[in-house]
């Protein structure tokens, strides 16, 4: 795993695609939630489920179709009635995309088991080409004994900056598009 607080620093840097003034912050917190919860499948150790298992570390809490389920249920709960700012397919987008970041970023780790991305149709674990990101320890005791510093130094150069980097290149992207369209400028003053 990559450490929970870089999975929800993921979740609002692609956030920044879909932000608008006028979104309700509930948006972003749920957003960073749904990219955190696939980890709660550690709890699965304690009742002997193995690694490698269907409910095993990176199984179906990691893969696609939970994204999928994951973004309906935030929607529907979260958010039952239309929210001003974004329509209700960008919002599921965006659940679905936080909560996908999370198996993704474990498939950049150079640690554990793969990601079953495909669970459960194929159980099978993937990592990603490249897996620059240092393995985040279960164990908070461990996460806190020394490890734990050179984690967050590895994750800062592959999740916080390239995510502030996101942000960055969205905002820019987004003042050249309304300065170069007079008509979404004036949508957006509306
Ligand atoms: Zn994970």
């Amino acid at each position: 795993m990559a450490s929970l607080i870089s999975h929800a620093v993921a979740a609002l840097g692609i956030g920044t695609i879909f932000a608008r003034p006028e979104i309700s912050k509930r948006v972003w917190a749920i957003g960073a939630g749904c990219s955190m919860l696939p980890d709660v499948d550690v709890v699965g150790f304690r009742f002997g489920i193995r690694y490698g298992d269907f409910w095993g570390h990176r199984g179906f809490t990691h893969s696609l179709l939970f994204a999928g389920i994951l973004a309906t249920l935030a929607l529907v709960v979260g958010f039952p009635h239309a929210l001003s700012g974004l329509n209700r397919t960008w919002l599921w987008l965006y659940f679905f995309l936080a909560t996908a970041s999370h198996g993704f970023l474990d498939a950049m780790t150079n640690g554990g088991l793969g990601v079953a991305f495909f669970s459960p149709f194929n159980n099978t674990r993937f990592f990603l080409p490249c897996h620059p990101i240092l393995v985040s320890p279960i164990s908070l005791t461990r996460f806190f004994s020394g490890r734990g510093a050179a984690v967050l130094r590895s994750e800062l150069i592959w999740i916080w900056i390239p995510a502030g980097l996101l942000a960055v290149l969205t905002l820019v992207l987004r003042r050249v598009f309304l300065r170069a369209s007079p008509r979404a400028k004036n949508v957006t003053e509306v």
